[in-house]
């Protein structure tokens, strides 16, 4: 079974709504502020899984600034994956900088959210180490749910979206601060895999893992192979990024040079057995 861990989608109304949205968002208007970039809804997703033979996928939030946006991307996402349970794994989008972010994260989980992401602190504008961000991870680890970190490389070139995420150390702090909570760090966790090859850092994150999403855009053919390596093959999970990326042109990339076992793992049972 292959699944993808890292997709995104939107309601129709804030498709519609993108450029006013836009304009009192800073951090969308980076990234969907450019009526190229893609948006999609529940039935490309669908129909992407459909025609590249993928089972599932989980659907992302995004990193909104302000409630109303949150709290209608939220509806949707739960909303389209009740309707369609065995393909749709709706993660939840919240904003911990928000007064009151606690009510819709609860009423989130209520509602059949299976983690939250994908998370992105620096341009909402908290901090991943404080007080909100013990109680998001107090509140998935209480809940079974997943929690999924948008990463910045420190280093390489610009793109829109870059900012905004973990750097990869400050992904290994935010882990062993909540080592019982299932964490994934998005976009090959920005190279902190790495940092596993310590023993101590290895031990004190044993429910932290890395996504594929956006491999292709972002590193070289190895990089997977090097990610599988250092990180284990049970702690990568198969993403696209969809809409930026197709699922089936980057499973393929993932896949490439990987043992069959390997790949079994990262592209559909660690997610299942994580974050479904
Ligand atoms: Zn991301």
């Amino acid at each position: 079974m292959t699944i993808d861990a890292h997709t995104h989608l939107f309601p129709p109304s804030q498709a519609r709504d993108r450029e006013a949205i836009a304009s009192r968002d800073a951090g969308f208007a980076e990234i969907y502020g450019d009526p190229k970039a893609a948006i999609a809804g529940a039935p490309a997703l669908l129909a992407a899984l459909r025609e590249d033979g993928v089972e599932a996928a989980v659907a992302q939030g995004f990193a909104f600034a302000g409630e109303r946006e949150v709290a209608e991307q939220n509806e949707y996402l739960l909303g389209v994956a009740a309707e369609t349970p065995r393909s749709i794994v709706p993660f939840a989008t919240v904003n911990p900088a928000l007064p009151g972010w606690e009510r819709e994260a609860r009423r989130a989980i209520e509602q059949g959210a299976r983690g939250f992401g994908e998370l992105r602190p620096g341009t909402q504008g908290w901090d991943p180490l404080g007080p909100e961000a013990g109680r998001l991870a107090a509140l998935a680890g209480e809940a079974g749910a997943a929690l999924v970190w948008h990463m910045s490389e420190p280093v390489g070139h610009r793109y829109p979206g870059k900012e905004g995420g973990l750097a990869p150390a400050e992904l290994i702090e935010v882990a062993t601060a909540a080592p019982d909570v299932t964490m994934v760090g998005a976009h090959l966790g920005a190279g902190a895999s790495f940092y596993l090859s310590m023993p101590e850092v290895r031990e004190a994150t044993p429910n932290l893992l890395f996504d594929t999403a956006a491999a292709g855009l972002l590193y070289d053919a190895g990089a997977i192979a090097r990610l599988v390596a250092t990180a284990g093959a049970d702690r990568v999970l198969f993403a696209s990024d969809f809409p930026l990326r197709r699922p089936g042109p980057e499973l393929k990339g993932v896949l490439a040079g990987l043992d069959a076992a390997t790949g079994d793992a990262i592209a559909g049972a660690n997610a299942r057995r994580l974050l479904c």
